[in-house]
C-alpha cells in the first residue's frame, strides 16, 4: 500500500491498490455493501458508504493523492459535491471569497445565487491581473478560487502568482483542475492548497458516471470529509469502481488528446472560415509561454469562432459527422457544443460578449478518434 511509485503512469496502475490483492483479484472488486460489521462496536470504527470509508473509496483516495503528490484525497458524488462541500467547509457567515471571473457555470451559479443565503460574500477577480486580487482582498477573505484552464475560452491565469498571493496573505488557494488533469498539471506541487476535480470528465473518461474529488493536505481534506459526512455527497461503490477502472488509462488518453487537440487547433487556425482559435498550445495564444512553463501538455479542450457567427456555427455543427453534439467533456468521444446555447446560456448576452463568448463560438472536447479523420470531418463541415 505504501510503496512509492515514481512516475504517474505507474501510480495510475499500482498506487493505492490492496497489497496483497483481495483473494488475488487483479481488478479491485466492487464492495456493494452499505455497512460493515464492527469489531469493537466503537462509532469511530464504523464503515458506511456515506462516510466514504468503504474499500472502493479508500483505494481511490490513496491513488488520487499519489497522482497529485498530496497527503490525502476524498471522492465525492459529483464535481459539484466536491466544489460546494469544500467552499462550505472553509467559508461561513461573514466570510468572503475571491473567485476567478470565468468559472464553470455551476460554480458561478453557486456563488451568485446561493452564497447570499449562507451569509457568504464574494468578489470576482481577473486571474491575469494581480492588482485586482489585492484590490478586492478584505480582512474577512478566507480563500481564492480559480480554474487551471477556463471554460470556454481556455484561458490560463497567473497560477504561480495566485498560489504565492494566497500564501503571502494567509488565505487558502483552491483550484479546479478538471480540464488539466494530474497528467498535465499538479496543483499541490505548484503551491495550491486544494485541488478539485469533476471526475465525471477526464479522470473517468468514458461518459458513464458522475463523480468528484478533493485532493490536498491531510488536515484540510479531513475537515472537508467531516462536512461531506453531513451533507451526504458520497460516491457509490459501483461508480467508484468505474472511476477506478477509467483512471488506469488516464495518462495514455490525455497524452493522445493533448497531441490531437494541438494538431486540430493548428489546422483550424490555418482555415479561412475561422476567426479565432482558443488553445494555450498555439504559439499565437496570449498564455502560451505560461502554459508551456506550467503544463506538461495543453489539454484536449479547445474553442473556436466561426467568421459567419451563430448561423455559421450551427450549420457547421450540423455538417460534422464524427463528433457528438453534447455538453460535458473529457471523454473518449469527441464532443461539440455551442457555449452560448448550452453551458453559458444562463448568462446574459452582454456578459457573454464582455467575456468574449460570442454566439459563433464552438467548444470542442477532443476524444480518442483518429486525429486525421477528425480533421477531415471538420474540413468538410467548414465548406458545407
Ligand atoms: N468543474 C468543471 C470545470 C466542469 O466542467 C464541471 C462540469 O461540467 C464541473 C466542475 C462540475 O462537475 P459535475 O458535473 O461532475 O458535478
Amino acid at each position: 500500500m505504501d510503496r512509492a511509485f515514481r512516475r504517474l503512469e505507474t501510480k495510475l496502475i499500482h498506487a493505492g491498490e490492496p497489497d496483497p490483492r483481495i483473494l488475488g483479484a487483479v481488478a479491485m472488486p466492487i464492495f456493494q455493501s452499505a455497512m460493515y460489521e464492527t469489531a469493537g462496536g466503537d462509532y469511530h470504527d464504523l464503515q458506511y458508504i456515506r462516510l466514504n470509508n468503504t474499500p472502493n473509496s479508500v483505494v481511490l483516495h490513496a491513488k488520487l493523492a499519489a497522482l497529485e503528490g498530496a497527503e490525502a484525497a476524498l471522492v465525492t458524488a459529483s464535481g459539484m459535491a466536491a466544489i460546494t462541500t469544500t467552499l462550505l467547509t472553509f467559508l461561513s457567515a461573514g466570510d468572503h471569497l475571491l473567485a476567478q471571473d470565468t468559472l464553470y457555470g455551476g460554480t458561478h451559479d453557486f456563488l451568485t445565487r446561493d452564497f447570499a443565503s449562507f451569509g457568504i460574500s464574494f468578489d470576482f477577480v481577473d486571474g491575469n491581473d494581480p492588482k485586482s486580487w489585492e484590490a478586492r482582498l478584505r480582512p474577512e477573505t478566507k480563500a481564492i478560487y480559480v480554474e487551471t484552464i477556463t471554460n470556454p475560452l481556455m484561458q490560463v491565469a497567473d497560477l504561480e502568482g495566485i498560489a504565492h498571493f494566497a500564501r503571502s496573505k494567509e488565505i487558502l488557494s483552491i483550484i479546479d483542475n478538471t480540464f488539466a488533469t494530474p497528467v498535465n498539471f499538479r496543483p499541490i506541487e505548484n503551491g495550491f492548497d486544494l485541488s478539485l476535480h469533476s471526475c465525471t470528465k477526464y479522470m473517468n473518461g468514458h461518459s458513464d458516471i458522475v463523480a468528484g474529488a478533493v485532493i490536498g493536505r491531510r488536515d484540510l481534506v479531513g475537515r472537508i470529509k467531516h462536512k461531506l459526512d453531513h451533507l451526504g455527497g458520497s460516491l457509490d461503490p459501483h461508480a467508484a469502481f468505474l472511476l477506478h477502472r477509467g483512471m488506469k488509462t488516464l495518462a495514455v488518453r490525455v497524452r493522445h488528446q493533448n497531441e490531437s487537440a494541438l494538431e486540430i487547433a493548428r489546422f483550424l487556425e490555418g482555415r479561412p472560415e475561422i476567426a479565432r482559435v482558443n488553445y494555450p498550445g498555439l504559439e499565437s495564444n496570449y498564455a502560451h509561454a505560461r502554459a508551456r512553463k506550467l503544463f506538461e501538455g495543453f489539454g484536449g479542450m479547445l474553442s473556436y469562432e466561426l467568421k459567419g457567427g451563430a448561423d455559421a456555427a450551427k450549420k457547421f455543427l450540423a455538417a460534422t459527422t464524427l463528433p457528438l453534439k453534447a455538453p460535458s467533456l473529457g471523454s473518449v468521444e469527441t464532443l461539440l457544443t455551442l457555449p452560448a446555447l448550452t453551458s453559458h446560456a444562463g448568462m446574459s448576452r452582454e456578459d457573454r460578449q464582455r467575456l468574449g463568448i460570442t454566439d459563433g463560438l464552438v467548444r470542442m472536447s477532443v476524444g480518442l478518434e483518429a486525429t486525421e479523420e477528425l480533421i477531415e470531418d471538420l474540413g468538410q463541415a467548414l465548406t458545407t
